[in-house]
């Protein structure tokens, strides 16, 4: 599930091939940038902002531009070396190519794809709230816009990329169980909103730099999480079966007892 922890890992892997070098060619295998053509651009550095990756490039006559991307549910990056098959994925899956001398990106599936004028980042991200991630993680912003709609339940609060910037299902189910809150509990019922974004803050700093998203610390599969993709499953903690149920426009897991409904 990519969130802001895979979305965090995957703009290093973009970064360490690409940044510093010369574009050698490009492909962009989606109408809106069918015609566009990198070749000679300079990959000046990639970032992450939320669950949104930003390349930023320079132009041969000094332009700047980010090409914007999103992982939404199924995408992925991968960078391979020149001359090595592309095996991630179907090839009709394949949204953008990037050549460099030592590196190709491939981007398989990508969502809102889009080049702008750096400058105009912020027409695509402005409206996120703090990055869990970023180097200005703002706790106390976070905490602010959640307070704000105190009537929304907090299993969709901590979904809206506008309140805090990263958090996808999986870690909203997790963060929820480890405070003991249901997902249904209304934002100004929750007992610690602060607590709640510094746990999910953790959470994903914790799962940067690999693959294996764990809120347990056990890597092995079947191990990774209390309460997310185990459905019926006894609580790691007491021992009840895990629930799935729809809130909003997600399925939520929970445990019934350890997370008791609040008002
Ligand atoms: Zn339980």
């Amino acid at each position: 599930m990519p969130e802001g922890d895979t979305v965090w890992n995957t703009a290093r892997v973009l970064h360490r091939a690409l940044a510093g070098a010369r574009l050698t060619g490009s492909d962009f295998r989606v109408p809106q940038l069918a015609t566009t053509d990198l070749t000679g651009w300079t990959v000046r550095e990639s970032a992450s902002r939320g669950k949104h990756l930003l390349l930023r490039l320079d132009g041969p006559a000094g332009e700047e531009r980010t090409l914007h991307s999103h992982l939404r549910m199924d995408g992925a990056w991968r960078a391979y070396a020149p001359g090595e098959r592309w095996t991630a994925r179907p090839a009709h899956l394949i949204r953008v190519v990037l050549r460099s001398p030592g590196a190709v990106a491939v981007g398989y599936h990508l969502h809102e794809v889009a080049l702008v004028p750096t400058a105009e980042e912020s027409s695509l991200v402005g409206h996120l709230g703090p990055d869990l991630l970023g180097p200005d993680w703002d706790p106390d912003e976070a905490v602010r816009r959640l307070a704000a709609h105190p009537e929304q339940s907090i299993g969709e609060a901590l979904l809206d990329q506008r309140n805090l910037a990263g958090v996808g299902n999986l870690y909203k189910c997790e963060v929820l169980f480890l405070r003991g809150v249901s997902p249904w509990t209304p934002v100004r019922a929750v007992p610690d909103l602060a607590g709640t974004v510094t746990l999910a803050q953790r959470l994903l700093a914790a799962n940067r730099g690999r693959w294996t998203q764990s809120t347990t610390g056990v890597l092995r599969r079947g191990g990774t999480s209390y309460v997310y993709g185990r459905r019926a499953q006894p609580c790691r903690r007491c021992g009840t079966a895990i629930r799935k149920e729809e809130l909003g426009e997600r399925v939520t897991y929970w445990c019934p007892v350890c997370q008791p409904e609040r008002d």
